[in-house]
């Protein structure tokens, strides 16, 4: 994907985190130049896990990351649910079988937020992105393509982008006429990580570090799951619980900390390494479960600013694509602006990724939340039924792909094959194989005025097909 565009063009992106970094690595690499503004100093790096799974590997691979990715990341061979109500036993296995992985071209990852951070910072730099830190921006001119910051710095560009989080100012503010309505959802994600050679140093907690596995606990209406990051030097623990209280100070941001011993709420595990993890960490990461509103428009209708990752699709915290989606934004973004022929495109393009991404993020929004709902189901008889299910599955899953009934892979895995063999660049590609010589005679045809006032609104694929109509 190292195609420049004919035309380069200026990318301002507010927000210096997984999904912004990434962009300004794609759009560089298209050709473009890319300054980025991040509201903090830049140093924190998240110490909790991450999910990578194949869809985002294969990206990450494609950008040459793979020798950092096998030293950093640790390649999960299966997930195992268990039964935190009862016994602690296995109840369910999803095995990511070698034939599956070898077909889908990646692995399933995890790994530490904070190394997968440094290590995009570190590729975007080197490609000639521009960084800027403690550049909180306050204001989006979207007709003029301005940022301002606190301190009255005007920033400039051809398009903005918002990668500021789950929160989004961009979205809010500018590309949107209200902010979606948020509401608490009552739940806490609690986020932990301590080093393997201390947990080894424990007789309970060193089972936990011997398997390569993501461990996940189904308990009642709750649920923790697990895995080992950091080139297997940490592990990473993250449980969701339920509160009453509506008055928690805790926040989204993922920068607070808690001492364990001063969490005041019921912790409902009964695997004593859950507990002991906690105290053995000392302190957690509490973040707090906002649900959004689904809302339509990631693109002002100036056709200039856009939203990407977070704050186009807020997902809960710690699920398997938080990273991935904010991924394949950039990976889009930066092969259909790898062809930007003329300033009249760029609205265009936009809504392009606008139309191209959001059914695929509000399908992996979909099964997120509906595996959370799965494994965190609260006890009674929808739970009995869940766990019968999975015990009388568990030996077909428990075998090798080539011995397992075929009916049983299909009904297993499918879904997974749909989410993880997604490829953004191909779509990207696709789509301008089908649009591309239309936006180009567009380019000849039309004033900027006019392709901008149709794009204004509408979709990408219906803007081009009014501009077909009208030149025919
Ligand atoms: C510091 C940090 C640590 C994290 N640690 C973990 C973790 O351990 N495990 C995990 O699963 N997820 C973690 N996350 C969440 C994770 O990054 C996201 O879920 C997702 O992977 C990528 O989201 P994003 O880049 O779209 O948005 P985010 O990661 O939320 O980043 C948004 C960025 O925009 C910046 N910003 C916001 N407003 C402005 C503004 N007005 N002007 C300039 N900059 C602005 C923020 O400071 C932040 O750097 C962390 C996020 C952060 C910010």
């Amino acid at each position: 994907m190292d195609a420049k565009a004919p035309l380069s063009l200026k990318f301002v992106v507010i927000g210096a985190s997984i999904s912004g970094i990434a962009c300004a690595y794609a759009l560089r690499q298209a050709g473009h130049d890319v300054l980025v503004l991040e509201a903090t100093d830049g140093s924190h790096r998240g110490e909790g896990g991450i999910r990578v799974p194949p869809n985002m590997t294969r990206i990450l691979n494609d950008w040459s990351l793979r020798p950092l990715l096998d030293k950093w990341a640790v390649t999960c061979p299966e997930f195992i649910f268990r039964s935190d109500i009862a016994s602690g036993e296995p109840l369910g296995i999803l095995k990511l079988h070698a034939q599956m992985m070898d077909a889908l071209n990646a692995n399933f990852l995890l790994m530490k937020h904070g190394d997968l951070h440094t290590m995009l910072l570190e590729l975007a730099m080197k490609a000639g992105a521009e960084f800027k830190y403690n550049v909180p921006i306050v204001e989006v001119d979207p007709w003029e393509v301005t940022a301002t910051s606190s301190d009255g710095s005007i920033y400039t560009g051809d398009v903005i982008l918002g990668a500021d989080g789950l929160d989004s100012m961009i979205r809010n503010e500018v590309v949107l006429d209200d902010p979606p309505t948020a509401h608490f959802a009552h739940k806490i994600a609690l986020e932990a990580t301590v080093s393997t050679a201390l947990m080894k140093q424990d007789e309970d907690l060193k089972s936990l570090t011997e398997s390569a596995e993501w461990w996940v606990w189904m308990s009642d209406g709750a649920a923790a799951n697990g895995h080992l990051i950091h080139g297997g030097e940490e592990f990473s623990l993250n449980v969701t619980i339920n509160v009453e209280d509506d008055s928690t100070s805790f926040t989204e941001s993922w920068k607070d900390k808690v001492a364990f011993d001063q969490v005041n709420f019921r912790f409902p595990f009964h695997d004593p390494r859950v507990f002991k993890f906690f105290e053995l960490a000392g302190t957690a990461v509490p973040v707090k479960y906002i649900i959004r509103d689904s809302f339509d428009d990631w693109v002002h209708e100036s056709g200039k600013v856009a939203v990407v990752g977070e704050a186009a699709h807020p997902f809960m915290p710690s699920c398997s694509h938080n990273a991935a989606m904010g991924i394949e934004d950039a990976a889009m973004l930066g092969s259909l602006f790898s062809r930007i022929s003329s300033r009249e495109q760029i609205s265009t393009l936009l809504y392009a990724y606008e139309e191209l991404r959001q059914p695929r993020c509000a399908e992996t929004q979909k099964s997120e939340h509906e595996r959370r709902d799965f494994i965190a189901l609260p006890t009674g008889p929808i739970q009995e039924l869940r766990d019968q299910g999975l015990r009388e599955t568990l030996k077909q899953a428990a075998l090798d792909w080539d011995d397992a009934d075929e009916e049983f892979l299909r009904a297993t895995y499918e879904a997974y094959i749909i989410i993880f063999a997604y490829d953004a660049g191909e779509m990207a590609d696709d789509w301008w194989t089908k649009w591309g010589n239309t936006l180009e005679r567009g380019k000849e045809s039309q004033s900027e005025s006019e392709f901008t006032s149709r794009a204004r609104g509408a979709s990408a694929l219906s803007t081009v097909s009014v501009s077909v109509s009208s030149s025919a």
